[in-house]
């Protein structure tokens, strides 16, 4: 299913009745102009302005302007809307955010700060006001316990909560406690969210409760949304969340006060609506049943689908390989190893192995028809099977007309002899 991408952004900002695009564009640019006029008159709290850091850092004004342009494509936004976008980013020094770890490996952090060079996501990550994190901050100990507690206090009702790393419920959350004080992280969680605007449960573990989720999940982890209720909640999976998807939620937020439309597992459409291979850049391969067969086979040389080696691209909703990692360097099917389906729940028990769905116990529950482009938010996390079925027919049948195809072109036997190779070798030979 396309969305309609101006009206995901209408319904934030509550403008349902639309006469025209035209129009609805131009009515939304007056909403985010208003919305920004009102964070511009609150008190920069972090001391950090973009344009300077930007500058100390060797990235010009135009390198800005691309990041916002492909943010606003990003977000889904008409191409009107980049100066908002723009000023949005600027204006994040005016949200304090509060980030606490849990049951992770800090990766979801480490995104943003571990590029070769300092990405426009990590000079903004530097501007917003993170009042707390425990991996980056310089206090440790009381004196940083102290600091969360200030910063609790100081911007109840405003800030942004920031989760990252699962939850363990087991032996009453003692599983996992917060310095001195001995508090579990659950109840940390219970009480954080009590005084914030938003609460981001960034990564796979925070969506669900990830690995340490994973079977036989022997702490008994579960995700944010288990244990948060009665606040605005936005899950931002994968493993590692991309930092596109964790700043554009922030300027989404920005830019309307609210959060995003979100899908029926509480991801934010603009990222998560469509299936990574929708826009797979091996599609065309897919569907001409050209598949690598073997690591380092020819297939493999030339680029083909990765979908029998296990990719679970079709099973999987994120926008990675539209806007990739590392500043759009790469992804991970790029660089030849299939999607392991880290944006989907319980993908490590499910998903993340190197096989086919075809292998999997997961049977279709008899909707025979619908195919691998149905929509998360029509389907959800159940019909993963249904696609299953879909895409076992659309495999079988993209390699029956790519063989109908080669039988077509091949020369008569005869003729042919001398040149003959292996299926998908022929074809990768040819191109
Ligand atoms: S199966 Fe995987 S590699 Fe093949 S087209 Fe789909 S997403 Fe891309």
């Amino acid at each position: 299913m396309e969305y309609d991408r101006r009206s995901l952004f209408a319904r934030a900002l509550g403008h349902r009745e639309v006469p025209s695009p035209e129009s609805d564009a131009l009515a939304l640019q007056r909403a985010c102009e208003a919305r920004l006029r009102e964070v511009e008159a609150m008190e920069p709290l972090s001391g950090l302005e973009l344009a300077p850091l930007l500058a100390e850092n060797k990235l010009s004004r135009r390198a800005f302007l691309a990041w916002t342009s492909a943010m606003t494509a990003a977000l889904m936004l008409p191409p009107l809307l980049r100066p908002q976008v723009a000023k949005a980013a600027e204006l994040l020094n005016r949200v304090p955010v509060i980030w606490i770890e849990g049951q992770d490996c800090a990766g979801n952090s480490e995104a943003f700060i571990r590029s070769a060079g300092p990405t426009v996501e990590e000079l903004l990550f530097q501007t917003i006001s993170l009042e707390f994190h425990e991996t980056l901050m310089a206090a440790a100990g009381i004196q940083a316990e102290q600091r969360k507690q200030q910063a609790a206090q100081m911007y109840k009702g405003r800030y942004v909560l920031v989760i990252e790393g699962g939850i363990p419920l087991g032996e009453n959350g003692g599983y996992c406690t917060i310095g001195a004080s001995g508090q579990t992280f659950v109840d940390e969680v219970r009480e954080l969210s009590g005084g914030a605007a938003l609460v981001l449960a960034a990564g796979a573990c925070a969506f669900y409760g990830g690995i340490p989720a994973s079977n036989p999940n022997p702490t008994d982890a579960v995700g944010v949304s288990s244990v948060v209720s009665g606040k605005p909640l936005i899950n931002i999976p994968a493993c590692p969340m991309n930092p596109v998807n964790f700043v554009g939620t922030l300027i989404h937020y920005i830019l309307t006060g609210a959060a995003p439309a979100l899908d029926s597992l509480g991801r934010p459409i603009w990222a998560f609506g469509n299936l990574i291979h929708n826009n797979c850049e091996r599609r065309a391969h897919f569907d001409a049943g050209e598949y690598v067969q073997h690591w380092g086979d020819v297939g493999a040389q030339n680029n083909f689908c990765l979908y029998k080696m296990g990719c679970k691209g079709p099973f999987t909703y994120n926008n990675c390989s539209i806007v990739r990692y590392n500043e759009g360097t790469n992804w991970p099917i790029g660089v030849g190893h299939g999607c392991i389906g880290c944006s989907q729940p319980q993908f490590w028990d499910t998903l993340a192995y190197e096989r086919p769905m075809t292998n999997a116990s997961i049977h279709a529950p008899g909707l025979a028809g619908w195919g691998v482009e149905s929509s998360a938010d029509k389907f959800g996390l159940g019909l993963l099977a249904v696609v299953g079925v879909g895409i076992v027919a659309h495999a079988i049948a993209s390699a029956a007309a790519g063989h109908r195809e080669r039988q077509a072109q091949e020369p008569p036997k005869a003729e042919a002899k001398a040149g003959s190779t292996e299926d998908h070798q022929g074809t990768g030979g040819e191109e």
